[in-house]
């Protein structure tokens, strides 16, 4: 057979129409602490748009610093802790009766009991990093108690306390300024505001044309926001075969405290009086928070940092936050005059108008309807050629893909280049890559394969990759270029401040760097004297730290000691090192 076909195995697509169900939670008398003793003032806030996700939580800035007291807003017990270089970075989960969970991520350190209990976690698995995992006690917390110091770990860029409310039952995370208990906590009277809008033609499917779309500012005239001088807006240099109308808002909002841009809560779009769209971000799933990049213009966001929510969606947008969603307009019904009602969580208000003309003009043509030029999202798509195949479920990526396909034989890696779609398009979820195995190296150790990705600034992630008759195969959540690769190379272990027979009695931590050259460090391991101590990862500093405190240092004896350093990279190539150090 001359093609090795996939095995298709889909569920259903994953979205159908979008619903909004309202949370039953008793946001008006659930009353809570505040997680901080300062004044609570937002560097961020619920639902703002922050990339790839909305975000979940308020961040909540802590005077420039670490180390303010976080404190458990009720009672309740920690149901999850979290220790990693990424993402929340050091985080606590404590679950309350009152069916909530509350979380507090950044975080620098703890008051000792919780610092055992963390500590006593990672000792059991060997692992600095904790994520998932079911913890062995309960830890039971008292309103008002301390829990935390607050800091900067994890992917944060600035002191803060992230703090996330969730409904414990479906672990969405809820609105935190929908409880009254929060939002008197943090005052606000700053309206939202909106800077422009933006025209677009669209598919019956919701799917944007290209080239047909048109940005208007909102320029303040007098004390009135006005767009397009008050004058109705010409719409039919938009008009294309096949199409409806849609429209974008760039809005943001500002709480009274600081200056930083954060996310609106509720927009009504109306049109001649009849409301065609409502907006309303009371809570996040976790399994559609990427769907933001098809919630808003994301090439908008990339380019110009603009905010704009698009009030009508794809057929593959599940977001539950569209109470009403009838923003596709008929071109023949456009006209007229359109309001448009943005609110924050506080119930600050602000109203912009603007009138579209008629449309007269003939329809130009529409780029989808070329058969062939565009990978369609709501659809299987495949490209199989004799060595690359990829295979795409529907719900994949976001817009029509133009259809950019080309094989680079002129290699340094094991394979061509081949290049499928580009490295800036946004994928919502993995999709299979196979890259066949070139005859001359066959005989290579074929678990050690994997394929690799070129990003468009020339730099090669890795994505793994499991051999099958021939083949690498592979799941990635970017396009761009593929290439096969090989690792047989172990991760090399450098110590920074130490080396062979060093006496390290006055040391108070022992750093060392961990590389690897290809599918990338996946775990590390020290042990003093042979037993297990705690070894951080700090990524900003890119090294690995043993501290030498109260639990190390009984370890050591008088004399000499062996610290052994093992890590391992992703294809299981390991290193192990090992030093005599004196004490
Ligand atoms: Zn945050």
């Amino acid at each position: 057979m001359k093609y090795l076909f996939f095995i298709l195995t889909f569920t259903a697509l994953v979205a159908i129409g979008q619903n909004y169900e309202p949370k039953t939670i008793d946001f008006e008398s659930i009353e809570f602490a505040a997680p901080l003793k300062i004044p609570l003032i937002l560097a961020g806030n619920f639902g703002e748009m922050r990339g790839n996700h909305f975000h979940t939580g308020l961040d909540i800035k802590t005077k420039g610093v670490s180390g303010q007291k976080v404190i458990a807003i009720q009672d309740g017990y920690i149901s999850r802790v979290r220790v990693s270089p990424w993402g929340y970075g050091n985080a606590i989960y404590i679950d309350h009766p009152s069916g909530i969970t509350s979380l507090y991520a950044h975080l620098s350190n703890y008051p000792p009991a919780i610092d055992s209990f963390i500590y006593a976690q990672q000792a059991l698995t060997e692992s600095y990093v904790l994520d998932e995992i079911v913890l062995q006690d309960s830890f039971f917390v008292k309103k008002g108690q301390i829990i935390a110091y607050s800091g900067n770990s994890g992917s944060s860029f600035a002191p803060h306390l992230h703090f996330e409310i969730r409904e414990t039952a479906t672990e969405h995370a809820l609105n935190p300024l929908l409880f009254k208990t929060m939002r008197t906590k943090i005052k606000d009277t700053t309206p939202p505001k909106v800077s422009g809008i933006k025209l677009y033609a669209i598919t019956e499917k919701g799917f944007m044309i290209p080239g047909k779309s048109k940005y208007y500012t909102c320029r303040l005239v007098g004390k009135k926001w006005v767009i397009n001088e008050n004058k109705p807006i010409d719409i039919n240099h938009l008009i294309t075969e096949n199409s409806m109308l849609g429209i974008g808002f760039h809005t943001t909002d500002k709480l009274d405290a600081a200056g930083n841009v954060c996310g609106v809560h509720h927009t009504v779009l109306s049109h001649n009086g009849t409301k065609k769209h409502e907006q309303q971000i009371d809570y996040i799933n976790f399994d559609h928070n990427r769907f933001l990049n098809s919630h808003q213009d994301y090439y908008e966001f990339k380019q110009n940092k603009k905010n704009i929510h698009k009030n009508f969606t794809t057929v593959i947008n599940p977001l539950t936050i569209y109470p009403q969603n009838d923003g596709k307009i008929k071109w023949e019904e456009c006209a007229g005059t359109y309001e448009f009602d943005v609110y924050d969580a506080h119930g600050n208000a602000h109203t912009i108008s603007f009138t579209l003309g008629s449309a007269v003009k003939k329809p130009s043509a529409n780029p989808f309807d070329k058969t062939g030029a565009y990978f369609f999202p709501d659809v299987v798509n495949t490209h199989i050629t004799e060595d690359f195949q990829v295979l795409i479920e529907p719900g994949c990526f976001y817009e029509p893909l133009q259809k950019i396909v080309s094989t680079d034989s002129n290699s340094k890696y094991l394979s061509p280049i081949y290049q499928f779609s580009e490295y800036t398009i946004p994928v919502q979820s993995k999709y299979d890559v196979r890259i066949q195995v070139p005859e001359q190296y066959k005989d290579l150790p074929s678990y050690k394969f994997g394929i690799g990705l070129i990003s468009d600034r020339g730099y090669l992630s890795f994505l793994g990759g499991n051999y099958v008759d021939g083949w690498v195969e592979a799941r990635a959540r970017n396009f761009g270029q593929f290439v096969l690769v090989l690792d047989t190379v172990a991760p090399k272990i450098t110590p920074l401040d130490f080396n062979e027979g060093k006496t390290i009695t006055k040391y108070n931590t022992l750093e060392l760097e961990i590389h690897d050259n290809l599918a990338g460090v996946m775990e590390y391991k020290a042990y003093l004297n042979d037993k297990w101590v705690l070894m951080k990862y700090n990524r900003k500093k890119r090294r690995y730290i043993i501290p030498l405190n109260a639990r190390s240092r009984p370890i050591l004896l008088t004399g000499k000691n062996t610290v052994r350093i093992t890590a391992k990279d992703g294809k299981g190539n390991s290193e192990e090192k090992s030093y005599t150090l004196i004490y």
